[in-house]
């Protein structure tokens, strides 16, 4: 067995070694050792004692490409490796672009033939692209291109007016380049229309695709779920890794994608790029769903949170600075302040008996599912075109019922629902929408809510029931609330458990200014302060007894009245992209 330790990093198995040139030549040699996180690049110099020395973490890596001269006579083989260096940070979060590409080709010449120069090149270049994809290989190892999954394929939805509506423009500049050196190809469709990706992904078929990823804010994403979860194959359906490309102003699940890989808490540009570099990585973890239902009997997917009072207030009334992107919640929460409102409300739940509050990270990773046929690459002018678009509707299943996917009660239908095939429905508001839990109704997709009673019953006897006036009720399920509002530090994607958080009237708006300001770092809890509670659960109700007010899953306001839902384990799959022990020792 081969021992050989790294030379630069005590403890790490070198997987590869080797000694190469560089092109561009400037007549410079290095050698090069691979181990399990990191290229460690070293220049070989007249002077040893000179550190010439560049650590890259595969970390910081997307993908390693070989290449050819264009000189008949140069009988080397060249492998590019394109990093994304995190770039170190000197101002504040969200003001820096966070990483700059950082590609080097090396040459290998070690033999007179092409042939095997090529050999070495390949497997130095499969070598990388296993380790990004976190798929393990030793010293004894035969790296071989075999080893790697084929290609792949991801449809991507992108809305052009989320945010600050730069989803295209950042899409075209930093996304494509660098998931097509990642090997990935990809169909770009732009979302017309709200409900436009609920529909596609409704209709799509799934054997086409590795993934689906919203490249948007959390509304996008809360559509491609809830489409998959309306088909009739959902529980198939529902399997389909899903990621997300912040582009939006409300970014929770990057937020907490981007600390589950353990990165600084990063805005704007730079949590784009790190999302990115993440779904080039292309790790799945399994992510909890809970089943939201309301008054009129709708049923939905949630995958981020349930809030009422505070928080959806500053949410929906924040709409309105939406061209300001994420400081849109900053203003928001201040304009919310000066008139700080309290809510009468019943809420109960079913709290998780087994649970803690630091549960154990939890570490299943998998990579995508692949092993399909290969894809040519779709040019980029085509992916962009309404041509895309055109086909995706002739594969739309016109003639079932469309349930919406929750969309605000006081939101039109969408307008053109008639340019699909065959016009016999249209989109129904959320209100007219009939009873869904509980009543064995066939249009109602997913797994049943075992632990729910329909709304007009009371709680099961085992719930807790807590009738106050509160400042704010958060059922929240991931870590973040925001890019950078990390609410719940306990919560796992997959711990199978909603966090419900409440803050009681009575708080000053000093204390809830403070919290505020804590949650940046996720320290609020130390605060230990009397007004606010959390409890995981794994079931909730939510009846408002004030007769105003704004409830919103996802984000998204729905209807206001009860409310209830239930958590449904790892339900859906969410491209999570790294292990963050890799990042930690790399
Ligand atoms: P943001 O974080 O900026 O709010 P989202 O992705 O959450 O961005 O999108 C906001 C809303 O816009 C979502 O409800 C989504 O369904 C809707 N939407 C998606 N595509 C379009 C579109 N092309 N036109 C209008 N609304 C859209
Ligand atoms: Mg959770």
């Amino acid at each position: 067995m081969n021992h050989l330790r790294g030379p630069y990093q005590e403890g790490a198995e070198t997987l590869l070694h080797g000694e190469f040139g560089a092109y561009p030549s400037k007549g410079s040699r290095y050698a090069l050792s691979l181990t399990q996180t990191a290229l460690h690049i070293q220049r070989l110099v007249p002077k040893p004692e000179t550190d010439q020395r560049t650590v890259v973490p595969l970390a910081e890596v997307v993908g390693c490409h070989t290449l050819r001269s264009r000189v008949p006579a140069d009988q080397a083989a060249y492998f590019s490796v394109y990093a994304y260096p995190l770039k170190k940070r000197k101002v504040a979060v969200g003001s820096g672009r966070g990483r700059q590409r950082a590609a080097r080709t090396f040459q290998v010449d070690g033999a007179d033939d092409y042939e095997k120069n090529r050999a070495v090149a390949e497997k130095w270049a499969t070598a990388i692209k296993c380790l990004v994809l976190g798929i393990l290989i030793s010293s004894e190892t035969d790296v071989a291109p075999g080893l790697l999954p084929r290609r792949r394929r991801l449809l991507l939805l992108l809305n052009p007016f989320g945010g600050r509506g730069l989803a295209l423009q950042w899409c075209q500049t930093h996304v494509l380049p660098m998931i097509t050196e990642a090997d990935i190809s990809f169909n770009l469709i732009q979302t017309e229309r709200r409900n436009h990706a609920w529909e596609l992904v409704k209709g799509i078929n799934l054997a086409e695709w590795d993934g689906i990823v919203a490249i948007s804010g959390d509304g996008l994403l809360y559509e491609v779920l809830n489409g998959l979860m309306a088909r009739a194959d959902w529980e198939e359906a529902i399997q389909m890794p899903v990621g997300i490309l912040p582009c939006g102003s409300g970014n929770a699940l990057a937020g907490a994608i981007n600390c589950n890989a353990g990165l600084e808490q990063a805005l704007g540009l730079e949590l784009l790029l790190n999302c990115s570099v993440l779904l080039c990585h292309g790790a799945v973890a399994p992510l909890d769903l809970v089943a939201i239902t309301t008054a009129s009997g709708t049923r939905c997917f949630s995958c981020l949170s349930v809030a009422w009072g505070f928080v959806s207030d500053v949410d929906i009334e924040s709409e309105k600075y939406r061209h300001m992107g994420a400081a849109r919640f900053t203003l928001g929460t201040l304009v919310r302040l000066a008139s700080l409102h309290t809510y009468r409300g019943r809420l109960s739940y079913l709290p998780a008996a087994d649970a803690t509050a630091h549960r154990p990270i939890s570490r299943s990773i998998t990579v995508a599912p692949n092993g399909r046929l290969p894809l040519q690459r779709l040019p980029l002018h085509r992916a962009l075109s309404d041509m895309a678009l055109c086909e995706e509707r002739h594969t739309f299943r016109g003639a079932e019922p469309a349930p919406t996917p929750c969309p605000s009660p006081g939101s039109p239908p969408p307008s053109s629902a008639s340019a699909l095939p065959p016009p016999s429905f249209s989109f129904q508001p959320l209100l007219g929408e009939p009873p869904a839990t509980g009543t064995g109704d066939a249009r109602v997709l997913g797994p049943p809510d075992d632990l729910l009673v329909p709304l007009s019953q009371p709680v099961p006897g085992t719930w807790v029931t807590v009738e106050d006036e509160f400042v704010l009720v958060l059922a929240i399920y991931p870590s973040h609330l925001g890019a950078d509002l990390y609410t719940a530090p306990f919560a796992r994607f997959d711990d199978g458990l909603v966090h419900l958080c409440f803050i009681k009237a009575g708080i000053s708006r000093a204390a809830l200014v403070r919290l505020f300001l804590a949650m940046e770092k996720g320290s609020h809890f130390e605060q230990e302060c009397p007004h606010l509670t959390h409890v995981p659960v794994r079931a909730f109700r939510l009846e408002p007894l004030t007769r105003k007010g704004i409830l919103t899953v996802d984000g998204e306001r729905v209807e206001y009245g009860p409310i209830q839902g239930q958590v449904h384990r790892g339900l859906a799959r969410l491209v999570t992209g790294i292990d963050r022990l890799k990042i930690a020792t790399g």
